[in-house]
């Protein structure tokens, strides 16, 4: 049979870090098995799907090569099938309509929180012969079986059961008409002939009403997967981390709260789709030590057996060292072509990335973590430096301004320019007056880079060619 993965983003935000893990397994699977990769946007939900998620969402699929099979099936297209599956449930009795009116199951649940009870549906439509009331439109309810368990195996969590009494009669299609997430997913799971299901944990106790559906209605459940939460540091109103009486730091869901989770954070700040993918695999997954690897190795090893049961730890920092070694690896063009994508349309970001060269990005490239790093750090090759004479003042006073003239002067007439050169010329030059070689290194960096941080000096200037150096250190003449 072949296999037929989906993932199923709700379109209430942007694609979050767990969406693009759960997307990665999904992908991974369905490939792993030669299978299809399908793409389902689960936008019935009126209140809290918004279309103008549903384009981030496939542009970060995109961005990270998470491509699907085919086109997306939009689940706010299929209302008539999921009506359609409720019908057919309703009609060979594993299901019922229930006319309570919502004061009515209000009462029912509050009468029951009263007495300390957990608010249930008290089945009291399920097998009722009462004429339906006037005016009230009914909803639909799935007839839960009284006894027993379900169970399924799941791939990643083992053998999971849950006594039938917990599930409820739960609802498929409301009194307005609209069908629940239960009823759409596995109604789509099953016409689109779904054989896999990978999702988050938190779908879990969805899971088993679903298989209740699937068996209703005589298709052969997919098989399910659930990945676990990430989990990051808990953190109070003012971004403290928050620990316990040990000293040990607290972790609590992945949300907004806590760090950035949305995946074009993560595009703008600079990282690497692949370096990103990296990431989010190792966190939940494992094939020896490996820490870096490529997505190609990723696909090729991935096993859900080998997936991670327990909940996992998001390191924002470990996510900045793998994007800095992948972004050593990556070729000069990749590194461009990435760059140019972090920001699609900033003139700025665009101008940086056509005029950087590759010899430039070479110094700069063991100071950044990120594009937006690298950006940031090499900015002084392409645009010169606004004079910034308060940072100059800093470094050139009355010890060393005769000592840097001086060195002025023998730079203009180096009789090589090379960065070994330069070097000794300035350490001669310092000698010569007696100063430390930083007394002069230092004006310097601040001249040609506006920053007292950048590459080797020497290296530096080298780079920016003897003609460009000259006409930066002469900005000092105007301090
Ligand atoms: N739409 C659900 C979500 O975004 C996913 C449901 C599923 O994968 O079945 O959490």
């Amino acid at each position: 049979m072949t296999v037929r993965a989906r993932f199923a983003p709700s379109p209430t935000g942007y694609l979050h870090l767990g969406g693009a893990r759960t997307a990665l397994f999904c992908r991974a699977w369905a490939k792993k098995h030669n299978g299809e990769f399908l793409l389902r946007i689960e936008d019935t939900d009126a209140a809290r799907s918004r279309e103008a998620f549903v384009s981030p969402i496939l542009s970060a699929l995109e961005w990270l090569d998470l491509r699907w099979d085919g086109a997306p099936v939009f689940q706010s297209a299929r209302r008539a099938p999921h009506l359609q599956a409720a019908n057919h449930l309703l009609e060979n009795g594993a299901a019922y309509r229930c006319y309570c009116a919502p004061e009515e199951l209000a009462e029912m649940r509050a009468a029951q929180v009263a007495k300390g009870e957990n608010p249930k549906y008290d089945r009291r439509w399920r097998d009722s012969s009462a004429a339906p009331p006037a005016g009230v439109e009914p909803a639909i309810r799935f007839k839960t079986p009284l006894e027993g368990t379900i169970q399924f195996h799941d791939r990643v969590k083992g053998e999971m059961s849950v006594e039938m009494a917990a599930l409820d009669d739960f609802v498929m299609v409301r009194a307005d008409g609209s069908p629940t997430y239960n009823l759409a997913c596995a109604a789509d799971d099953a016409e689109m002939k779904i054989t896999d299901v990978i999702r988050g944990d938190d779908h879990v106790m969805n899971t088993f009403k679903q298989l209740l559906i699937h068996q209703a209605l005589g298709a052969p459940p997919p098989s399910f997967a659930h990945l676990p939460m990430i989990l990051n540091a808990a953190v109070d109103d003012d971004g403290r981390p928050i620990v316990d009486a040990d000293g040990a730091a607290k972790y609590e869901r992945m949300s907004k709260r806590n760090g950035a989770v949305d995946v074009n954070y993560y595009r703008e700040a600079g990282y690497l789709p692949h370096a990103l993918l990296n990431y989010l695999a190792r966190l939940s997954w494992s094939h020896g030590d490996a820490e870096k690897f490529s997505m190609a190795e990723f696909y090729h090893d991935f096993d859900l057996s080998s997936a991670q049961k327990s909940p996992a730890r998001f390191d924002l920092e470990k996510l900045r060292w793998l994007n800095r070694e992948h972004m050593r690896d990556a070729g000069y063009d990749e590194l461009r072509a990435a760059g140019r994508s972090a920001a699609p349309g900033d003139a700025g970001n665009e101008f940086f990335w056509e005029k950087i060269r590759e010899t430039e990005l070479a110094l700069t490239l063991p100071r950044a973590s990120t594009l937006a790093e690298l950006r940031r750090e090499s900015e002084f090759f392409v645009s010169p430096p606004p004079g910034d004479f308060a940072l100059l003042r800093e470094h050139l006073g009355e010890d060393n301004r005769a000592a840097f003239d001086d060195l002025r002067a023998v730079l203009a007439s180096l009789p090589e320019w090379n960065a070994e050169a330069i070097r000794s010329a300035t350490r001669n030059a310092a000698k010569r007056a007696g100063l430390k070689f930083p007394r002069l290194g230092m004006p310097m960096r601040t001249l040609l880079t506006g920053s007292a941080e950048s590459p080797d000096i020497a290296e530096t200037a080298a780079e920016l060619g003897r003609e460009e150096t000259l006409a930066r250190l002469g900005a000092c003449d105007n301090a």
